[in-house]
């Protein structure tokens, strides 16, 4: 099973004034090839931190022709290639959430990183969000995503709690 992120004991800490805050303490994680990851856990308890440590995954081949064909494949693929010239102010929440994840894909990225993708979004379009991460997961895609709402996480494969800058437990879903 090929790894795709691999921490061990990872660290962060913030200086605030006199204190110092432990957003990630000693944080050991797995990512593997293939994956489905939901992080949850209380507002402060580290999610964005860790996401934000592992933002270098998002690279660009800074080829802007393969870029832009893929970008094209990729927004006819999620439904919106005849929004492809619309202003951002003209798309609905679903509709710019579908942009930001083929933005994000476009780089071809080890992995698909979402804090909150469907933070903003009716329960009609999260559903339509996560059953498209389902379906780029079937295809290979890893998928890690932060989110607070239970069915959301429903749809991982994996679910790890975070308390305190701490991994405090992780379960499967048997259904996912
Ligand atoms: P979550 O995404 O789980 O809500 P965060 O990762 O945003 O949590 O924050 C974890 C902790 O680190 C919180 O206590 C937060 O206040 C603190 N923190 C995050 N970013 C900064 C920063 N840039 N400066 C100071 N403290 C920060
Ligand atoms: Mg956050």
């Amino acid at each position: 099973m090929q790894q795709v992120i691999h921490t061990h004991q990872l660290c962060r800490f913030f200086e605030v004034g006199d204190t110092k805050v432990h957003a990630l303490d000693h944080v050991d994680l797995s990512v593997n090839q293939g994956d489905f990851v939901a992080v949850m856990g209380p507002s402060g308890s580290g999610k964005s931190t860790l996401m934000n440590i592992l933002l270098p995954l998002r690279y660009s081949d800074g080829d802007i022709t393969i870029s832009t064909q893929r970008a094209r494949k990729l927004l006819d693929r999620l439904g919106m290639s005849e929004r492809m010239d619309h202003r951002p102010n003209q798309l609905s929440g679903g509709q710019r959430q579908r942009v930001a994840i083929a933005r994000a894909l476009v780089a071809a990225p080890p992995l698909l990183l979402a804090d909150e993708p469907t933070g903003n979004l009716d329960s009609k379009t999260s559903i339509e969000i996560m059953d498209l991460f389902t379906e780029l997961n079937g295809e290979g895609q890893t998928v890690l995503m932060v989110t607070h709402e239970d069915d959301v996480a429903a749809y991982a494969k994996r679910v790890i709690h975070m308390r305190d800058g701490k991994i405090e437990r992780e379960h499967l879903n048997a259904a996912a």
